[in-house]
């Protein structure tokens, strides 16, 4: 067994107008007292990691902006994770970088350190959708980010874009795929704008100061991503992911086909011996914990047969392939069929998913209304 391993990093330079994520204003005292917080959570671990669970087949730092910590801090934490873990010598070692805080030096020495995926919070090419969204940069910057990247030695990048923000046009977005496809990244996301209860974004939405971009566009909009980038040779492979041949995100892989992952930092989910089990996100009483030698756990689950049979079908049908329905068979001894049978035969008279070749998946019909069908599953 390898596992896949998650370093959450929750600082930002600001907070984006639309982000309800882990994420506080970055202070360099802050994350001195986190690199050492993260060094230590690791070594708790040590002491009950078998030799196999210690095997890491793809390790990702994401946040919050991990590449607002200085590129040293950064680039040490990461050789850190070898005094505890056995990178795989093909481990997928991806860091998430906003463009404003990556520059070519830094990111030598995330390579040096032997980052081999840069994953770019690019979002829009349009200046004006980067001020509503609130992030800290213009069009021009996220550009030269992927050429600081590409100038770096970075062979790996992924390009993160958002539609269906307030005020954008079906023109400014393939305007933004355009840009960004120009740029050749081995791999694209495209997620909808989710405007989350709390933060600015959805409250001026609510209070009528903004519009918010209609269902019917936004529809469309992930239907022309879908058109453009599968016809600039991307393989549509998962919900809101794209990638050349052979460059799927293996990390993101284990969430969808609920392989075991260990998740550090404040805020961090993890998967691992049947439980799912997430962090602290609050950083005092992260630090509090791990300085006190004990694991930063907030809330812990251990997965039941029907949860995890739940989640195999929810996860499995984001991938285009779909679920593998043998494969299923295998790991609970029970036909998804079976246990399903009603909800399987609803969505497929809806035409929401087709069963192919020993496996089930989303239809063309229902890729749009994904979020429909996995109710069906919980
Ligand atoms: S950079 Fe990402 S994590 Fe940070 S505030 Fe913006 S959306 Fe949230």
């Amino acid at each position: 067994m390898t596992i896949g391993l998650y370093i959450h990093v929750p600082f930002c330079v600001r907070k984006c107008l639309y982000c309800d994520f882990t994420s506080y204003p970055y202070h360099p005292s802050d994350a001195q007292t986190y690199l050492q917080a993260v060094r230590r959570e690791m070594r708790l671990y040590g002491k009950i990691l078998s030799t196999e669970e210690r095997k890491v087949s793809s390790l990702f730092v994401g946040g919050g902006t991990p590449t607002c910590l200085p590129a040293d801090g950064l680039a040490a934490m990461i050789e850190d994770v070898g005094c505890v873990f056995k990178l795989l010598p093909d481990c997928e070692i991806t860091v998430e970088a906003n463009p404003g805080t990556i520059g070519r030096e830094g990111l030598t020495q995330l390579a040096a350190a032997g980052v081999n995926r840069l994953s770019i919070g690019v979002q829009s090419f349009q200046d004006g959708l980067l001020k509503m969204l609130g992030r800290i940069h213009d069009a021009r910057a996220a550009l030269e980010a992927v050429q600081a990247a590409r100038k770096a030695g970075f062979q790996n990048v992924n390009i993160d874009l958002i539609f269906g923000i307030p005020g954008q046009s079906a023109g400014n977005w393939l305007e933004t795929l355009g840009r960004a496809v120009e740029l050749s990244p081995e791999h694209i996301s495209v997620y909808g704008l989710q405007l989350e209860a709390g933060t600015p974004l959805e409250r001026a939405v609510t209070l009528g100061k903004l519009a918010a971009c209609p269902e019917e566009l936004e529809l469309s909009m992930y239907r022309t991503a879908i058109d453009f980038l599968t016809g600039h040779y991307y393989e549509h492979y998962e919900i809101s992911n794209f990638a050349r041949p052979g460059r799927w995100s293996a990390h993101n892989l284990k969430y969808w086909l609920n392989r075991p992952y260990l998740g550090i930092g404040a805020g961090a989910h993890s998967c691992f011996r049947g439980e799912r089990f997430a962090n602290e996100t609050s950083l005092n009483l992260y630090f509090e914990k791990v300085f006190r030698g004990e694991y930063p756990v907030k809330d812990r689950e251990v997965l039941s047969e029907k949860m995890a049979m739940s989640e195999f079908m929810f996860l499995g049908l984001r991938l285009l392939r779909g679920i593998d329905l043998n494969m299923f068979n295998r790991r609970f001894g029970k036909r998804a069929e079976d246990v399903y049978s009603i909800q399987i035969a609803r969505l497929l008279e809806q035409g929401l998913i087709e069963a192919r070749d020993g496996c089930l998946r989303l239809s063309v019909k229902g890729l749009p209304l994904a979020n429909r069908v996995f109710r069906e599953f919980v």
